[in-house]
This record gives structure tokens, C-alpha cells and sequence, in this order.
């Protein structure tokens, strides 16, 4: 057993007794964590009321060395999750946020870069009416990090030019979109604009793309849903849960 210091973001809460709880994090340090906060429901408890789905955190635990949970010892509050105010998309946005992390990252599996990404998307989701950008920015960014991002660049059959065309033929099996040559022995249910995969082009591979204008049409917002909620769910093999929740 040793005592660990990190800070982490809440993904999970689950009730483990009358007064405790389960509490998953995505921390900076040690990736996906879960820990039994003793006392947690307790209204005077040693986390000071912490303990918020969302929530970032300056935490203590205790790893145990075989299995079993690891035990919360310090929480303290850095930032507690406060969507726009409006609607609920910017709520619903960190659910599924959440929902992401925890179905695609390992337990003691390190992702700073990914960390640092959900802090800068949760501040967005605080400050800004638009959530379109960071949400996307942000699956991307996770998908990059588990490796599993779609190839925008080149064709996903041949490794070959895309080649002009008005739209292109998504695979999410094969995690890209096909030139003219491959799409009539391939197959795929999105159809993705040309403009939409500069933008999907643009969203992946720049750093400070969230600080740049840079409007998305309603019809670009509708095929990077579709193209996004697809590979989600051929990854995880069921559609996420929070995914209904994405209206546009
Ligand atoms: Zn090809």
C-alpha cells in the first residue's frame, strides 16, 4: 500500500454503504482510478462536499497493491462543474464526457495530454454558449489517445490519395473514408462532405483550434455527430448512453 497524491477529475459515483461512496477518477498521474470514500454521505464528511460528478479535485488515496478499491483519504475542491446556463446540451455534453472516459480508459493507465484535454473542455462547457467545438475536439482528442483515430488524411483501403470528390464514404470498421477506386467494394452508412472532413482535418491535428474561429454549418455539425456517435459505438460495441441526449 502507498499513499498517492494527484489530481483527478470525477467520472463516476456509485453508493457503497449508508455513508460511502465509490468514487471514479480520470487523474492526471495514474489514468482511471476507483475509490471508497468512507463517509462520503455523510453531511460533515472529511471531503468537504468535494465528491460532485465532474468535479476537479486535489486528492490523497491509498493504493492497495492487489485488487479491491483503493481508499480516498484528501479531496480537495479546485473546480466544481457549473454548465453555461441556458439549456441542459452543456450538462449533457459532461455526462457524456464522463461516459467516455469511463468505458475508454484502463484503470492505471497515465494520459496526461487526454487529462489536460478534459480540463480545458470542462472549462468551455463553463464559459462558452458553444459546445459543438470542444465536444468534438475532445472525441477526437480521446480517440487519438486510445489510438482508434479515424484517418481523414489519406483513404482508409489503399493508403492513397482521397482524390476529388463532393462526399466521401465513412467505414467505422476501418476507422476512415474511402477514395472513388475503394468506395464501390467497400462498405459504410455515413456519407461526409468534403468541407466536413477539412474540418474533421483541422479538429485533429491542431493544437490551439478551440481559440480559432471556426464555424461549423448545421449540416456539418449533423455528419460529424453521425461519423462520431458511429465509431463510438462500433469501439465500445453499444451506443453510449449519453449519446440521445446530443441534440442538435
Ligand atoms: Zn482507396
Amino acid at each position: 500500500m502507498s499513499n498517492e497524491k494527484t489530481e483527478g477529475v470525477i467520472i463516476r459515483l456509485a453508493d457503497f454503504s449508508e455513508s460511502s461512496k465509490v468514487v471514479t477518477w480520470f487523474t492526471r498521474d495514474f489514468g482511471k482510478t476507483a475509490c471508497l470514500a468512507k463517509g462520503a454521505k455523510r453531511l460533515k464528511s472529511s471531503f468537504e462536499a468535494a465528491i460532485d460528478l465532474l468535479a476537479t479535485c486535489r486528492i490523497v488515496f491509498i493504493r492497495k497493491s492487489s485488487g479491491g478499491l483503493d481508499i480516498l483519504t484528501e479531496a480537495q475542491l479546485v473546480n466544481r462543474f457549473r454548465p453555461y446556463p441556458g439549456n441542459l446540451s452543456h450538462l449533457y455534453v459532461g455526462y457524456y464526457i464522463a461516459e467516455l472516459l469511463d468505458a475508454l480508459t484502463e484503470e492505471y493507465d497515465p494520459h496526461p495530454e487526454l487529462y489536460d484535454a478534459v480540463c480545458e473542455t470542462i472549462q468551455h462547457l463553463q464559459e462558452q454558449d458553444d459546445f459543438q467545438k470542444p465536444l468534438i475536439k475532445f472525441e477526437l482528442t480521446i480517440l487519438e489517445e486510445i489510438g482508434q483515430l479515424p484517418q481523414f488524411e489519406y483513404c482508409a483501403g489503399c493508403n492513397g490519395e482521397l482524390g476529388p470528390a463532393e462526399a466521401y464514404l465513412y467505414d467505422a470498421h476501418n476507422g476512415g473514408v474511402y477514395c472513388r477506386d475503394c468506395e464501390q467494394q467497400r462498405h459504410g452508412n455515413v456519407r461526409v462532405s468534403r468541407g466536413t472532413i477539412s474540418v474533421l482535418q483541422k479538429l485533429s491535428t491542431e493544437k490551439t483550434v478551440l481559440s480559432q474561429r471556426l464555424n461549423l454549418s448545421l449540416q456539418q455539425q449533423r455528419e460529424i455527430r453521425h461519423l462520431l456517435s458511429t465509431t463510438m459505438s462500433h469501439i465500445l460495441g453499444r451506443r453510449p448512453k449519453m449519446a440521445s441526449y446530443l441534440k442538435l
